[in-house]
């Protein structure tokens, strides 16, 4: 038996053969047609328009150009302190300023009150970051935003395939970057994309994720090359690859027969095996709406460490989502304090989810953490 894993990609043989389609068939292997498909059916998927869809080769990439084009350099942005790093790190790569916000403790998602109290002068956005998926109240985030002229960037990597009050997410709002890596809920080997219905950002990030080489995205659909062009701003090598895009076109249709139901249900059996223990806490979550990436759960009463040493020791691996980004150094070294993050990250440990995963191994997995705690 393979070892039990935290999370992991779902792949097999129709994906190894879009592969081998673009390397045998197409024999193109860089950003074409492939790209320019994914592109479609994501944009049909979310119920927007193509050209609001563009794809890049991570979600960090996406929310880099995000903030690239929607905002001038030296901008601060809020944004929550539990993140992946990737949120910090983008803000930073645009040459702006990653503002630690705290967490509410219901749902790990951004502290709105705690964020406007950090507001200034400089300030230009805010960044949600959909923790395990949970948008929280974007309704109250985007009031927020109008109230104080900020732009949304929504840091949507958990969220691909979520709705919010029936609403796809990507499908509304100012700005939205995905990530389709590995391990997230479909996945191009790695990539991203940002989705936005601003035609400025869109026109920036087509451009800069190819050197912003003026209209090259627009050539490369239509088979030809730019030999000839200007170039009038910063640009990266972000674009995503046809062999990613192959990946991700096989991908796309799994998501809602597959991926979804599976990780749904998967995670209703957690709660329903551990929601009424006593050293167990959940977030709140609408499992109707999301389409659980990770699973975390709050170990309380000092209880953590303990609970995860014995896990490990029966092969069940768990996770840290996250690492406070303002205890890092390069992001604050802990010269703020934000104690529901503190205190949240002394309790959260991320358990198996995948649809890899099965009833049995979660009841397992619940049935071990039980003795665990009782040990
Ligand atoms: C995965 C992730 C990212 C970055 O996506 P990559 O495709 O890995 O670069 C950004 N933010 C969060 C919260 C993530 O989980």
């Amino acid at each position: 038996m393979n070892a039990m894993r935290l999370s992991r990609s779902i792949v097999g043989e129709a994906e190894a053969q879009a592969v081998s389609r673009v390397i045998t068939d197409i024999g193109y292997l860089g950003m074409g047609a492939e790209v320019q498909a994914l592109e479609t059916e994501l944009a049909a998927y979310l119920g927007v328009r193509p050209e609001e869809v563009t794809c890049v080769n991570t979600g960090t990439a996406a929310l880099h150009l995000a903030t690239l084009a929607a905002l001038p350099p030296g901008s601060d942005v809020l944004v929550p302190s539990l993140t992946y790093v990737a949120s910090f790190q983008a803000i930073r790569m645009a040459g702006c300023e990653p503002v630690a916000c705290d967490a509410l403790l219901e749902t790990g998602t951004l502290d709105l009150e705690d964020a406007e109290k950090r507001i200034t002068e400089r300030t230009k956005a805010v960044m949600p970051v959909h923790y395990a998926s949970n948008p929280g109240d974007l309704d109250a985030v985007y009031a927020f935003a109008q109230k104080h002229g900020l732009r949304v960037i929504e840091d949507a990597a958990h969220a691909f395939g979520n709705t919010y009050k029936g609403k796809k997410i990507g499908s509304f709002g100012d700005i939205v970057c995905f990530s389709f890596d590995g391990i997230k809920n479909i996945t191009c080997g790695e990539g991203g994309a940002i989705v936005s219905r601003d035609p400025a950002v869109n026109e920036i990030v087509r451009d800069a994720r190819l050197l912003s080489v003026e209209h090259d995205t627009e050539k490369r659909y239509a088979g030809s090359r730019s030999w000839d062009f200007d170039v009038t701003r910063i640009g990266y090598r972000y674009h995503m690859s046809n062999i990613m895009a192959a990946i991700g076109r096989v991908q796309l249709p799994r998501l809602d027969r597959e991926f979804a139901p599976a990780r749904r249900n998967l995670a209703r059996l957690y709660r329903a095996q551990l929601a009424h223990i006593p050293d167990i806490a959940f977030f709140r979550a609408n499992l109707d709406e999301i389409v659980p990436h990770i699973q975390p759960v709050r170990v309380l009463n000092g209880k953590k460490n303990a609970l995860t040493a014995h896990l490990e020791s029966k092969g069940i691996p768990t996770g840290i989502h996250y690492k406070p980004n303002h205890l890092l150094s390069f992001f604050g070294h802990g010269r703020v304090s934000l104690p529901v993050t503190e205190q949240l990250a002394s309790e959260l440990t991320t358990l198996p989810l995948h649809p890899g995963l099965n009833d049995k191994d979660v009841l397992w997995i619940c049935d071990e953490i039980k003795k665990g705690l009782t040990a």
